[in-house]
């Protein structure tokens, strides 16, 4: 089997509630990108990656569309179900940029997955876990707004939430403490600062709500940073951001860093990179968050499948996209019910994109 086309399709993903807001940023939409291979056998698999804006990650829309039409070419030819082969290739054609190469392997999967019958989780490991708990972002707002929020979050079923912080470090304390009140019982909470705080305020907030029952997701932007904090606080500690390598993972298990990892499937280059450090994370004793840092249908459906193929111990939490967005860019989409979501039983990822939403591709790879 040869990848004989790479199509390129641009979307936006608007949201639901009119704006995503985490520290110091708010988007009112995504722009997403979905690729499709295609092959010589007439099998076609489907990839999406989706950076949170420009500024979150060392990630960006066009970026991902550029590399893409990089890398492309030199493609053509190649088995989509030799993984490791065609991501050895990648990392050949283009140093660096994971996100480029995440949408392309994600796609390999589906094609791998529809060729021999399984769902993608089926070829990660088996599914392990029946049903994928979720948690809910509850946006960065005026405290009580955030209070609102996550009541009603947790009124649909919702169990484990992700409250926004790192901005201002006073209204922050507040916004904590205000949020875990409105927390039901057995319910859990995050507080993630996405790196917006300086290592100073960080230590301010964490000891001023010490007595509060929740998790510290990644203070500050670097691993340094992170790691002092850790020192000042009684918090289970999420890093997310700066966990962007096996290396620095493995720095962090060495270190003590952190208690649970934020898994992004696109800051690692694919399922294939992230399913390394995923099982290697299960070896350590690492739990994890299974996500990707934004998307619609197919991205969930990846997220999905990566986490029904991790033990339900090391399994902290996964999160769905597509239901923050005003339009579907596929259908199959895994099923969300009580908090938790179901990917589908079918060959590959188990989604169809909606051509028509998608339009024309930006661009076109064939030899
Ligand atoms: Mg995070």
């Amino acid at each position: 089997m040869k990848i004989s086309k790479i199509n390129v399709f641009q979307v936006d993903l608007p949201m639901k509630e009119g704006a995503y807001s985490w520290s110091n940023q708010s988007f009112a939409a995504f722009d997403s990108t979905v690729v499709q291979i295609e092959t010589d056998e007439g099998v076609s698999g489907v990839g999406e990656v989706c950076p949170l804006g420009p500024s979150y990650l060392p990630a960006y829309a066009e970026g991902a569309r550029t590399g893409i039409a990089t890398i492309g070419p030199d493609l053509l030819g190649e088995d989509p179900t030799h993984l490791a082969r065609i991501n050895h290739k990648m990392d050949r054609l283009l140093k660096g940029h994971p996100y480029v190469k995440s949408a392309i392997d994600i796609a390999c999967h589906d094609i791998l997955g529809k060729v021999t019958g399984q769902p993608v989780c089926n070829i990660l490991g088996g599914r392990l876990q029946e049903k994928v708990k979720l948690f809910k972002v509850v946006s960065r707002a005026d405290p009580d707004e955030m209070v609102d929020k996550i009541t009603a979050y947790q009124e649909q079923g919702f169990k484990q939430f992700q409250m926004k912080v790192g901005a201002d470090p006073d209204v922050d304390i507040t916004r904590i403490n205000k949020v875990a009140n409105a927390l039901w019982e057995g319910n859990v909470l995050g507080a993630d600062a996405n790196c917006g705080w300086r290592q100073h305020d960080a230590v301010r907030v964490v000891k001023a709500t010490a007595d509060v029952k929740y998790y510290v997701e990644q203070p500050c932007e670097t691993y340094e940073e992170c790691r002092v904090v850790r020192d000042h606080c009684h918090h289970p500690m999420i890093l997310d951001e700066c966990m962007d390598s096996l290396q620095a993972v493995l720095r962090g298990y060495q270190e003590r860093a952190m208690d649970v990892i934020n898994l992004k499937i696109n800051r690692l280059g694919g399922l294939t990179k992230a399913r390394l450090i995923r099982d290697i994370c299960v070896s350590l004793g690492i739990i994890m968050t299974i996500e990707d840092s934004w998307g619609g249908e197919i991205a969930d459906a990846a997220i999905a499948h990566l986490a029904h193929s991790t033990p339900k111990d090391f399994h902290f939490q996964s999160s769905a996209f597509h239901e923050y967005a005003t339009h579907a860019i596929a259908t199959g989409a895994p099923v969300i019910e009580d908090g938790y979501m179901r990917a589908p039983e079918t060959p590959g990822l188990g989604v169809e994109p909606n051509w028509d939403l998608l339009g024309k591709p930006v661009a076109s790879i064939s030899a």
